[in-house]
């Protein structure tokens, strides 16, 4: 199979299997208990967080600003449940601002929220999917105890500007929450450089093992614990700490930092020249997402009167594993959150697919993708003769 779903997951890399290897057999303690096996598991737990500390500029000591959790949902509906009931429990007010592409981790949790009275406001964004600061900061009000924005988004790719908004939020004092599950890897993580108070991440998007994420918050950043039943992590996420999968995620996000800058410069020329193929052959192929501001390896599309899903089975058939838009919602009749955000057309709205590109995808995969995609758009598009 040629996989092409590098923002549904990725395969671990190898040298994040060797480096949890010690942690399931041989420095397998609780980190919570007072012995010698327990304190070594806690050392191991310490240096795993210095390690995430260097990547995300934050303070690495003790459980100040590191929160792991289960992955990317978990540590959105902390971020966001969690920072609601502090805020609210202080009296400082019930409004919320998110988008309205955000993953389903953030929008179900903000409708969940909204539910329970807090007052949530969906900034809509334009063709492309993105967020302004100037849209931001119209929301802002008295009352607003929260903002949520993605960096990058998961269907389209597209990149929002974290650090403006957050030099706006900053001068505002108001949290500042960024789902950066797409990130890391692809775009910098420095969290001061950003402006941003809390930020969730998930260690199968960047190579790393499925099952754990974290979320950082920024230390005066209230916070109102949403897993309860142990003092793990300063009371903040009850539960014996997963030491294999955390040494796991810090390897994993040391590699993804320090082989960054190679991995845009490849992925780029070979996402854009993904993008003209594509675009070349099908004519049905409309590019959705920004042209320019969307993750290196990033490709998406919306098809006139084609059917997303039926061509992603049929490629799936010829050997490529692609998906529409995200891998929660594959299989569903229904549009998008996102493309009816973007204003996506009548036509091209049950079109949707996305081709990620990885740290192993070839020019060589584009061409078989380019040679499968063309014969099936035209078999496709003989079915539903009135569109051509
Ligand atoms: N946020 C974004 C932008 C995502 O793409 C995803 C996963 O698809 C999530 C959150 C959820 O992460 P996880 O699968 O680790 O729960």
């Amino acid at each position: 199979m040629i996989y092409l779903d590098h923002s549904a997951t990725t395969p671990t890399d190898p040298r994040v299997v060797e480096a949890m290897l010690p942690y399931w057999t041989e420095v397998f303690g609780n980190p919570s208990s007072a012995h010698k096996i327990g304190k070594a598991a806690e050392k191991a737990l310490e240096d795993a967080r210095a390690a995430i500390a260097r990547v995300l500029n934050c303070y690495p000591a003790g459980p100040a600003e590191i929160i792991f959790t289960s992955g990317g949902t978990e540590s959105d509906n902390l971020a966001l449940r969690g920072v609601a009931y502090a805020q609210r429990a202080r009296g400082r007010g019930q409004h919320i601002i998110t988008t309205s592409v955000e993953h389903h981790a953030v929008l179900d949790t903000a409708k969940a929220l909204a539910e329970e009275g807090f007052d949530v406001a969906f900034l809509p964004v334009d063709q492309y999917g993105q967020v302004s600061a100037a849209q931001v900061q119209a929301a802002l009000r008295q009352d607003t105890i929260l903002v949520s924005v993605m960096y990058a988004n998961n269907e389209v790719g597209t990149i929002n500007p974290i650090a403006e908004i957050g030099a706006l939020l900053k001068s505002k004092r108001i949290p500042f929450h960024v789902d950066a599950v797409q990130a890391p890897g692809l775009l910098p993580l420095d969290v001061k450089a950003l402006n941003v108070d809390l930020m969730s991440l998930s260690a199968h998007k960047f190579y790393g093992p499925k099952g754990i994420g974290l979320l950082y918050v920024r230390r005066a950043v209230p916070m109102k614990p949403q897993m309860l039943g142990g003092q793990q992590q300063a009371h903040r996420r009850a539960g014996t700490e997963p030491i294999p999968l955390i040494m796991g995620l810090a390897k994993a996000l040391e590699l993804a930092e320090a082989e960054r800058a190679a991995a845009v410069e490849r992925l780029t020329p070979l996402r854009d020249h993904l993008i003209r193929r594509v675009l070349d052959t099908v004519p049905e192929a409309a590019l959705t997402g920004h042209p320019t501001e969307r993750l290196a390896g990033h490709t998406s599309f919306a098809m006139r009167g084609l059917n997303g899903d039926s061509l992603l089975l049929d490629l799936n058939e010829v050997g490529i594993a692609a998906s529409g838009g995200s891998a929660c919602t594959t299989g569903q009749q229904e549009p998008s959150h996102v493309f009816l955000a973007m204003g996506i057309d009548q036509d091209r709205l049950m079109g949707q697919v996305r081709f990620v590109l990885g740290k192993h995808s070839t020019s060589d995969d584009v061409d078989k993708l380019i040679y499968h995609l063309a014969a099936l758009a035209e078999r496709h598009r003989a079915m539903v003769p009135e569109i051509s």
